[in-house]
Formats: C-alpha cells, structure tokens, sequence
C-alpha cells in the first residue's frame, strides 16, 4: 500500500485496525509503503489499484510471497534502550550490561510489539516513571497489559517490580509469545488470557497499560473506568487523538503525563488522591 508521506500516519493508524498484527514500513522520498503480510483470506479485501484508507487515497498492489514472512520482521527487531532504565533486545542481539538497566529479551515471532515502536516506548518510558516514583515509596502495585502483543510491556513492568501482573490480548499468536517472553526472561505472569476486549470485560488492576488505537480506546474507556483502577497508561494514539481518549476516561482519572514521539502519544491518567501524586 503506497501513501504520500504527509498522509503516512494517517494511513498507518487505519490499517493498523485492519490489520492488529503490524505492517512493514519502508520509506521512499515522498511517499511510504506498507506491507501486510497474511494467509490467505486474511488480509483486508481492497482489490488492487486506488483504495481509501484512513481517508487517504492509497494504491494498493498484492502479490504472493514466501512463507517466510514472519522471519521478515527480524530485519525491523533493533534494540533500545528507554529512559536509560529498560534495554529491549532481540534474542540474536548480544547482551548490553550496564548497571541499573533492566534487560527485556523480547522474540516477537508473529506478535505485535518489538519494543522500538513509539508507542510501546512511551508506555515503557511512562512505566519506568511510575516504578521510579513507587519504588521510591516501597511500594509495588498490580498491573494489567491490554493487548500484550509480545507481552513486551508486562515483562517489562514485572521486572520493574510490579505485581502481580496480567496480560491480556484476542490473538493467539501474541499469547503465546508472551508466554515464551516471559519464561524467557524469567518472570512469572499471573494471567496471560484470550480477552476480546471489543466486548469482554478486561481483568482490572491497580496500574492499567493500553497500547491500542483510539476507536478500541473509547470503545473500552466505560468498562474501563469501571474496574477503578488507580491508573491507566492509553497509548497507540496519533498526537491529535490524544485529548478524545483522556477525556473519555475522565473525570475520575485525570491526566498526569504525556509523552509523544514520531507523532505518537502515550498519556498516563491518575485517579484524583492516587498514591503516590507528587511528580
Ligand atoms: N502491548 C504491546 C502490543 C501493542 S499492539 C506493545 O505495546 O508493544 C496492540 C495489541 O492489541 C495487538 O497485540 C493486538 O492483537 C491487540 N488487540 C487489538 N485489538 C484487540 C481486541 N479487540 N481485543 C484484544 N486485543 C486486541
């Protein structure tokens, strides 16, 4: 799927919905193309030639591919480093031992989450803050991941000390890799379930992380308020999305935070008297 540039987010956020599981970005001077890679039947049916998407005309073109396509990933799976705290690497990337960082060995196989996506390195900068600030006080709390992908985000938030920690998401796939991730880096999870969370109610904790999209966002907001917990991380937002979602969430929860980065906008909302307040 080919965009013009300026339009490359817009697009990105439209087939992201299409398609949760991630698409191949590659940018040329003035334009961006996305792969999807899928079997059979499971891509979004947009024909060939000039489709809509995200309110932008796109072209689109498909071809067959090798069944490899899950190995393609490795070439986008670089390691980072976030808040100088947390080290996401791939499993056939060396260690880096620094002192004070945390490593979170992540193999996404066919799940969504490498870590290096600006909307997973907000969550985990928005993260390694509140750890900060909680540790500070002794005090660890529970935390569930909505839609773990990888489970990047609760294997990260397990090795910063919160607990009990849950995963959740709707694709096999990425409930298994955060399994593997999680055995592989030697945290136990307490939960990791199938939860659609179009329409189920998802576990509630103390520390709620949402790397989604803003229709799945406000969509879940209602049932999320209702689990009271005592915060929520919202990311997977375009920067102009970012006000919509916190307000749907309030006003019991109010903004604390907001990081963004490439376009991407990760807020932390805090229920008013949530301990600890102070920043
Ligand atoms: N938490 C990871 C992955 C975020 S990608 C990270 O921050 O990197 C979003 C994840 O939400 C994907 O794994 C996708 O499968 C999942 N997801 C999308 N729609 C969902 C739904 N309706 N119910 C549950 N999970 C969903």
């Amino acid at each position: 799927m080919r965009a013009p540039a300026a339009a490359a987010e817009q697009v990105l956020a439209a087939i992201l919905e299409l398609a949760p599981g991630g698409v191949e970005q590659v940018d040329g001077d003035d334009h961006v193309e996305f792969a999807l890679y899928g079997a059979p039947g499971e891509l979004p049916a947009l024909g060939e030639g000039e489709a809509e998407v995200g309110g932008v005309t796109v072209s689109v073109r498909g071809q067959e591919v090798p069944d490899d396509w899950a190995e393609r990933w490795q070439r986008f799976h670089r390691p980072v480093l976030v808040a100088g705290r947390i080290y996401v690497r791939p499993p056939w990337e060396g260690p880096a031992v620094r002192p004070g960082v945390e490593e979170v060995v992540i193999d996404p196989g066919q799940a969504f989450g490498t870590g290096a996506h600006a909307t997973t390195e907000g969550c985990l900068e928005l993260l390694v803050d509140l750890a900060q600030q909680r540790r500070a006080r002794g005090r660890r709390g529970s935390l569930a991941d909505l839609g773990c992908g990888s489970g990047v985000l609760a294997i990260a938030a397990a090795k910063l000390g919160f607990s009990p920690v849950s995963a959740v998401d709707a694709d096999l796939a990425a409930l298994e890799a955060t399994e593997r991730n999680a055995r592989a880096n030697g945290v136990e999870l307490e939960r990791v379930e199938r939860v659609n969370l179009r329409d189920d109610r998802p576990p509630g904790a103390e520390t709620v992380v949402a790397n989604l999209m803003r229709p799945l966002l406000l969509r879940l907001a209602p049932r999320l308020v209702e689990l009271a917990p005592e915060r929520v991380i919202v990311s997977g937002l375009l920067d102009p999305e970012a006000d919509e979602v916190v307000a749907a969430l309030g006003p019991g929860l109010t903004e604390r935070r907001r990081v963004s980065s490439r376009g991407w906008t990760s807020v932390l909302v805090e229920r008013a008297g949530a301990q600890p307040t102070a920043r």
